[in-house]
């Protein structure tokens, strides 16, 4: 796996392109990491891909219609079994952070690269989670001037808890 910088893609990678993506004006200096499940704590399914596709079904379960009309995405989704899907390239802006602050500076997703884990803020991640999580951050490090790596709590603290008391910081490569 390696970056294609003219794409903004990983090689070997499956892409699914999503519809949610903007242009990126700022360099990326941030790695946000969140998780996700759909519903929560259910894994054996792909509802988290047709969220980031806008073609999840939110009469399907009573916490999916909330997400109606919501678009969102994220560059990678890494799922339980570590298989890695990028859904925007990073040379786009994903739209993941919603409102966000970074060491005072505001809109993180401008800056940032958004990465999904699939799972749920009260329960530990896989080990094939955390290789392909570190995988990537390699890649990202080599590719682009990273100041952090942040959860989606650290820069929308009043609002968000994930990736939570679980994901295991020490698992993963320093910048
Ligand atoms: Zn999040």
């Amino acid at each position: 796996m390696h970056l294609n910088f003219e794409s903004g893609r990983l090689t070997d990678v499956v892409f699914h392109a999503s519809p949610n993506h903007s242009k990126r004006s700022s360099q990326v200096e941030l790695v946000v990491i969140h998780c996700i499940s759909l519903p929560q704590g259910e894994y054996n399914n792909d509802n988290v891909e047709k969220l980031f596709l806008n073609s999840l079904d939110s009469r399907h379960h009573k916490s999916f219609l909330g997400l109606k009309k919501l678009n969102v995405s994220s560059h990678i989704y890494i799922k339980r079994t570590g298989e890695i899907l990028q859904f925007v390239p990073f040379n786009r802006v994903a739209w993941h952070a919603g409102v966000s602050s970074f060491n005072g500076r505001e809109n993180c997703n401008e800056f940032s690269i958004g990465i999904e884990l699939q799972g749920s803020v009260d329960q530990s991640f896989e080990e094939a989670q955390y290789k392909a999580l570190n995988e990537i951050i390699k890649i990202l490090k080599s590719s682009f001037p990273l100041k952090a790596i942040v959860g989606h709590s650290d820069i929308a603290p009043t609002r968000k808890t994930d990736p939570g008391p679980w994901f295991d910081w020490e698992k993963i490569i320093k910048i």
